[in-house]
C-alpha cells in the first residue's frame, strides 16, 4: 500500500517540484485547446501550458502495479528565441538526441512558418533526454517538458480487463469530452477499467501562463500580481484515484501462461471467491500487448485478440451442466438418489440411440455413482424423469440463459444459452421430444454458457446457494489523502430459490464432485492434503475438436469454500487432459499465495 502511495506522491512531486527549477520552462506542456483557460489565451496576454495529470494507478490484491505511468520527454522548439546560431543550434540538438538532422530541421521550419512555440519531438526515451538536460543552457529556443505515458507491466497478461489508452481519435469524440477538461491531444481510455474507469483514472490536469509580450512572444512564467482577478498564477495537476482489483496479478500470469501453453492456445480462466463474489484470478488467450496502442496508430489486426472469450465467448457446457440436472432432480419429488440405473453403453429411445461417452458402459449405477463417473446414461434417466421445465428453470435459477457480466465490465455481459419448451415451439416450429431432454441432461444440443457463467454456477454451488455479483473492484482510494472512495457494496444477488435448496442437497452434489476429484475424471487436479471438488466437460463441438472444461473448488482447514474456478481450452479435447492440470496448477498457486493449510495429513 505504502508503495504505491509513495510511487504516486513521487511522480506528483516530479511534476510540480520541478517546476521551481525550471521556472523559464514548462513541465507538462500541452497545446491549447477548448478549455476555460482558452479565454485566458485569446486576450492574448497569456499563453497557456497545460500540465498533464499522472493516471490512476491499477493495483492487485497484493498492491502489485498493473497499470502505472513512465516518464517520456517532448522537446518543445519557441520560434520567438531563436538567434542566427539556429541552424548550428540544431544540427547539435539533433545530433545529441540521434534524430536525423533533416527531419529535425523540418520540423524547426514549420514551427517558424506556425511562428508559435509547440513540440518538435514527443516520446523521447530518458537517456537522450538526459544528454540534452546536461547542455540545454546553450539552447534557449529549445526545451524538453516530461509527459506520463501509460504502462502495462504485465504486458498480455491482463489486455482484456485493463484495456489501453489512446490520444482522443476523432472531432466527434473530442466534441464529447472537451466540457470535461480534454483537449485534442489527451489520452482516453479506449477499452476494458480503463474505459470504464475513465472518470475515476483521470485526475484533473494543471495549467501554468506565460506572460506575452505585445510580439506575441512568451516571456516569464505569469505572477499573482500580473494574472487576472479569479484565475491562480499556476494550477497543479491532481492525480487520478488508484483503484485496487480483487485480482491477483501473478496467478492470472500463470493462467495465462498455462492456457498459452494448451492444446489450442485458446482459452479462459476464472477464479472467484465464493463468499465474497470477488473476481481473484482471470485469464484469456489469445490476448494483445496494451502497451502497442500507446505507439501504433494502425490497430486493425488486433482486432481479434481483442475478444474477451472469458465473458463474452460461450460454449456448450457438457457434463457441467449434470450439476444442475443433479440439483433439479434432487431437489424433485420424484427423484430417488438411491435409485440405481443400468448403463450399458448406450441409451435407446424410439426416435434415436443415446450414448454414454464410456462405450462398453458403466453396469449399476446410482446418484454418487452417475456423478463420479459422469456416466451419460444415468443422466438421460434423470433427465427423462424431470422433463425439460425443471432443467429450464433450475438453469436460470443459477444464472444460465441470463445476462451475466461482471459488475465493472457490463459492457462484455453474455446470456449463452437455455432451451425451452416454448423456445422450441416458437422458433424451431417443434414439440420438445424426449430426446431434447436427454441432450439437455448432459449439457449438450442447445445449451450454452460462457467461461464467467460457468465459474459463478461452481462458486455458487461451493457456496451453497448464496451468490454474491461477480466483481474486480475491491474498492478506490485517493492518491494522496488515501481516503477511500468507494468500496464494493458487497450485496447479496437476488437467487432466492438457490439459497432455499436444502442442505441434504447441498451434501449430495458436494459428496458427487468431491469423488470426482478422488477416484474420478477430476483425479489430475488432487493436491494432497486438500479437499477439492469438481465435475469435468468434454463439450462437443459441431465446428471442430471438442472444447476441455473442468470447474472446481477447494475448501480450506477451516472447511470454507475457497477459489471456485471455471477453465475452459478451446478445442482442447478431454476436459480431464487439457483443462484439470491447468486447475491444480493455479490451485497449488493459491494454497501457496494465501498460506492455506492443509486439512488433513498429506
Ligand atoms: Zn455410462
Amino acid at each position: 500500500m505504502n508503495e504505491i502511495h509513495n510511487r504516486a506522491r513521487l511522480l506528483w512531486w516530479l511534476i510540480v517540484g520541478a517546476l521551481g527549477v525550471f521556472t523559464a520552462r514548462i513541465f507538462y506542456l500541452q497545446v491549447i485547446q477548448g478549455s476555460a483557460y482558452q479565454v485566458l489565451a485569446e486576450r492574448n496576454r497569456f499563453q497557456v501550458f497545460f500540465r498533464q495529470a499522472p493516471r490512476g494507478l491499477v493495483v492487485d490484491v497484493k498492491s502489485r502495479i498493473l497499470a502505472e505511468n513512465v516518464g517520456v520527454f517532448n522537446l518543445y522548439f519557441n520560434p520567438n528565441l531563436y538567434t542566427e546560431d539556429l541552424s548550428a543550434h540544431a544540427a547539435r540538438v539533433s545530433a545529441i538526441l540521434r534524430v536525423p538532422q533533416e527531419v529535425f530541421e523540418r520540423e524547426v521550419e514549420k514551427t517558424k512558418q506556425i511562428n508559435r512555440t509547440r513540440i518538435l519531438l514527443s516520446q523521447i526515451p530518458p537517456t537522450a533526454a538526459m544528454r540534452f538536460m546536461e547542455v540545454e543552457k546553450e539552447f534557449p529556443e529549445f526545451f524538453l517538458t516530461s509527459e506520463s505515458l501509460r504502462s502495462y507491466p504485465w504486458g498480455t497478461d491482463l489486455s482484456h480487463i485493463l484495456g489501453y489508452l489512446t490520444k482522443i481519435q476523432t472531432k466527434e469524440e473530442f466534441e464529447k469530452l472537451k466540457t470535461k477538461g480534454y483537449r485534442l491531444d489527451s489520452w482516453v481510455g479506449q477499452f476494458g477499467l480503463e474505459k470504464v474507469f475513465e472518470d475515476v483514472l483521470k485526475g484533473s490536469d494543471g495549467a501554468v501562463f506565460l506572460e506575452v509580450d505585445a510580439r506575441g512572444r512568451a516571456e516569464r512564467p505569469a505572477s499573482k500580481e500580473t494574472m487576472p482577478r479569479g484565475y491562480e498564477f499556476t494550477q497543479d495537476p491532481y492525480p487520478g484515484n488508484t483503484i485496487h482489483l480483487s485480482l491477483d496479478g501473478q496467478l492470472s500470469h500463470l493462467a495465462h501462461q498455462l492456457l498459452r501453453e494448451s492444446a489450442s492456445g485458446f482459452g479462459s480462466v476464472i477464479g472467484i471467491e465464493p463468499k465474497t463474489g470477488a473476481i481473484r484470478v482471470l485469464a484469456m488467450t489469445p490476448g494483445f500487448d496494451p502497451n502497442a496502442y500507446i505507439r501504433i496508430a494502425d490497430k486493425g489486426h488486433l482486432a481479434l485478440t481483442e475478444y474477451p472469450r472469458a465473458l463474452a465467448g460461450t460454449y456448450p457446457p457438457g457434463s457441467v451442466f449434470k450439476i444442475i440436472t443433479g440439483i433439479a432432480a434432487l431437489e424433485s419429488e420424484h427423484f430417488d438418489p438411491k435409485r440405481q440405473f443400468l448403463c450399458r453403453g448406450e441409451f435407446v429411445t424410439p426416435r434415436k440411440t443415446f450414448k454414454c461417452w464410456k462405450k462398453e458402459g458403466h453396469g449399476w449405477c446410482d446418484f454418487l455413482g452417475g456423478v463420479e463417473n459422469s456416466c451419460d446414461v444415468y443422466f438421460y434417466h434423470m433427465g427423462l424423469i424431470l422433463g425439460p421445465d425443471p432443467l429450464t428453470q433450475w438453469a436460470h435459477r443459477f444464472g444460465l440463459g441470463e445476462p451475466a457480466a461482471i459488475r465493472e465490465l457490463p459492457q462484455w455481459s453474455a446470456r449463452g444459452f437455455i432451451p425451452s419448451q416454448q423456445w422450441k415451439l416458437r422458433v424451431k416450429k417443434e414439440p420438445w421430444f424426449s430426446g431434447d431432454s436427454l441432450n439437455m441432461a448432459i449439457g449438450q444440443g442447445e445449451v450454452l454458457a460462457s467461461p464467467l457463467q460457468l465459474a459463478d454456477l461452481i462458486s455458487t454451488v461451493a457456496n451453497r446457494g448464496v451468490s454474491y455479483p461477480p466483481h474486480l473492484v475491491d474498492y478506490v482510494s485517493d492518491a494522496f489523502t488515501d481516503e477511500v472512495l468507494y468500496q464494493n457494496p458487497g450485496t447479496l444477488k437476488p437467487f432466492l430459490e438457490v439459497r432455499q435448496v436444502q442442505s441434504a442437497t447441498w451434501d449430495m452434489v458436494e459428496k458427487g464432485l468431491a469423488l470426482v476429484v478422488n477416484e474420478g475424471t477430476g483425479r489430475g487436479a488432487q493436491i494432497p492434503g486438500y479437499q477439492i471438488y469438481g465435475k469435468t466437460a468434454t463439450a462437443q463441438n459441431p465446428l471442430g475438436k471438442d472444447h476441455a472444461i473442468f470447474v472446481c473448488y477447494l475448501k480450506d482447514e477451516k472447511n470454507q469454500p475457497r477459489l471456485a474456478l471455471a477453465v475452459v481450452v478451446e478445442h482442447g479435447g478431454m476436459g480431464s487432459v487439457s483443462a484439470v492440470p491447468i486447475a491444480r496448477e493455479i490451485l497449488k498457486a493459491y494454497i501457496h499465495e494465501e498460506n492455506i493449510a492443509p486439512s488433513s495429513p498429506s
